[in-house]
C-alpha cells in the first residue's frame, strides 16, 4: 500500500520530461507522491511539473534563478530552493526510486547521495559509472541500494539478463550502435566533417552534444565502460556492433550459444518504465514494432581505424581507477574544440589518446574530489594539445 515517493534529479530534460511521461502513464498523483525535482535553467518546465505532481520541494541548481523559481510557485505549496548544495540535499532526501538525470559531471555528487538514501536509483547519468564506476559500486554495496540502469543498451542487457546485473553463464554482451551518419564515410571524407553534418542523428532525438558523441562513437565507448562496471564483466566480454536500425537495443551471450537480445521502438520511455516498473513490466503507451513492416535488421562490426573512441575505451578498461575520467574530460575538452572549429572530425579521438597516455599511469579513484581533480588535470592536459595542433 501507499504511494511510492519518488525523486528526479535532472527532470527538466530529455531524460527527466520522459520520465514524468512515464509516472503519468503509470498513474500519476494517484500512484507516486513526487518528493523533489531538480533542473537548473528551465524555471517554468521544473514549476509547471512540480505543480503537476503536488511535489513536496523543487530546486534549480542554479542560485541566480531561486526568486524567478519562488515566483513560479507561489500558492503551489511546492517548497523552492537553489544551488548545487541544494540539488545535493534533496537527493539525500529518503525516496523509495529515484531518477539520475543531470548532464554531465554535475550529476556525480547528486547520484551518490541518491545511492545512499534512495531504496532505488536509476541511472542514466553515464558519466557517473565512466568516471568513478568502482566509487559508486561501493556507495551502492555499502547502502543497498538498487542500481538500475536507464541506458537504452545496459537497460536492454539488464533484461535481457532477466532483471539481474550479474546472470549465471553469461560469456560477452553485444552492445548495438547506430553507427552515426558517416558509418560509411571513407576516412579522408570523414576528416573534413563539420559540426553541423555530426549533429544530424538518424534514429534518436538527441541534443546536439550526445549526437556528435554518437556520430565518432565515443557515446558507445562510454557505454563499454559503464557495463564493465554495471555488470561486473571482463573488457574482452564486450562486444560493439554497428545496428543502424535501433531496433535491437543490446543482447547478451550466454555460454550455452544462446543469445538474449532486447528489441523494442526507439523511445526512452521504455527503458525509464522498466526501471520504474522491476521487477514488473508496466503497461506503457509506446510505439509497437511491426515485424512485417521492417523489412530488415542490419549488422555490421565497427571500423576501429574510422572510429578509434572504441580501442580508447579498452584501453582505459584495462587501465581502471581513473583512466575513465581522463577519457570523460579529454573528451568534453575535444568535442568544445571540434564545435568552435579548432579541431578537425577525426582529431578529436588524437586529442583524447594522447591526453591518456601522457597522463598514464592512473590512480584508483576513492573519492569524489580525486576524480574532480583528475578531470581538471586531464582538460588542462587536453588544452595544450589542442593548443598545439590548432596553432
Ligand atoms: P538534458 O541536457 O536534456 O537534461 C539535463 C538535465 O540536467 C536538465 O534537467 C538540466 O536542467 C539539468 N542540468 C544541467 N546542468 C546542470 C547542472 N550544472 N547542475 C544540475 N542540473 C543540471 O540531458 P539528457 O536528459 O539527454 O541526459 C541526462 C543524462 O542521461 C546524461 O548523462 C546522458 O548522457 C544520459 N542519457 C541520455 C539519453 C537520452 O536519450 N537523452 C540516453 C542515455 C543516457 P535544465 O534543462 O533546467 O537546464
Ligand atoms: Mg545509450
Amino acid at each position: 500500500g501507499g504511494r511510492r515517493r519518488v525523486t528526479i534529479l535532472g527532470a527538466t530534460g530529455s531524460i527527466g520530461r520522459s520520465t514524468l511521461d512515464v509516472l503519468r502513464a503509470m498513474g500519476g498523483r494517484e500512484a507516486f507522491e513526487v518528493v523533489a525535482l531538480t533542473g537548473m535553467s528551465n524555471i517554468p518546465a521544473l514549476a509547471a511539473a512540480a505543480r503537476e505532481f503536488g511535489a513536496q520541494l523543487a530546486v534549480t541548481a542554479d542560485p541566480a534563478r531561486l526568486d524567478e523559481l519562488r515566483r513560479a510557485l507561489a500558492g503551489s505549496g511546492v517548497r523552492a530552493a537553489a544551488g548545487p548544495e541544494a540539488v545535493i540535499e534533496a537527493a539525500a532526501l529518503p525516496a523509495d526510486w529515484c531518477m539520475a538525470a543531470i548532464l554531465g559531471a554535475a550529476g556525480l555528487a547528486p547520484t551518490l547521495a541518491a545511492l545512499r538514501a534512495s531504496a532505488t536509483v536509476a541511472l542514466a547519468n553515464k558519466e557517473c559509472l565512466v568516471s568513478a564506476g568502482d566509487l559508486f559500486l561501493a556507495a551502492q554495496q555499502a547502502a543497498g541500494a538498487a542500481l538500475l540502469p536507464v541506458d537504452s543498451e545496459h537497460n536492454a542487457i539488464f533484461q535481457a539478463m532477466a532483471g539481474a546485473r550479474a546472470a549465471q553463464g553469461v560469456e560477452r554482451v553485444i552492445l548495438t550502435a547506430s553507427g552515426g551518419p558517416f558509418r560509411d564515410w571513407p576516412r579522408a571524407r570523414m576528416a573534413a566533417v563539420t559540426p553541423e553534418q555530426a549533429v544530424a542523428h538518424p534514429n534518436w532525438d538527441m541534443g546536439a552534444k550526445i549526437s556528435i558523441d554518437s556520430a565518432s562513437m565515443f557515446n558507445k565507448a562510454l557505454e563499454m565502460i559503464e557495463a564493465r562496471h554495471l555488470f561486473a564483466l571482463r573488457p574482452e566480454q564486450i562486444e560493439v556492433l554497428v545496428h543502424p536500425q535501433s531496433i535491437v537495443h543490446s543482447m547478451v551471450g550466454y555460454r550455452d550459444g544462446s543469445i538474449l537480445a532486447q528489441l523494442g521502438p526507439p523511445d526512452m520511455r521504455v527503458a525509464i518504465g522498466y526501471a520504474l516498473g522491476w521487477p514488473e513490466r508496466p503497461a506503457l503507451p509506446v510505439e509497437r514494432l511491426d515485424f512485417a513492416q521492417l523489412s530488415r535488421l542490419d549488422f555490421a562490426p565497427p571500423d576501429e581505424a574510422r572510429f578509434p573512441a572504441l580501442r580508447l575505451a579498452r584501453e582505459a578498461m584495462r587501465a581502471g581507477g581513473l583512466a575513465g575520467a581522463t577519457l570523460l574530460a579529454a573528451k568534453e575538452a575535444a568535442l568544445d574544440a571540434f564545435i568552435a572549429r579548432r579541431i578537425g572530425f577525426l582529431d578529436m579521438a588524437a586529442v583524447v589518446e594522447e591526453t591518456m597516455s601522457r597522463l598514464a599511469p592512473f590512480a584508483p579513484a576513492t573519492h569524489l574530489d580525486e576524480v574532480f581533480a583528475a578531470d581538471a588535470e586531464a582538460r588542462r592536459a587536453a588544452a595544450r594539445i589542442i593548443d598545439a595542433r590548432a596553432a
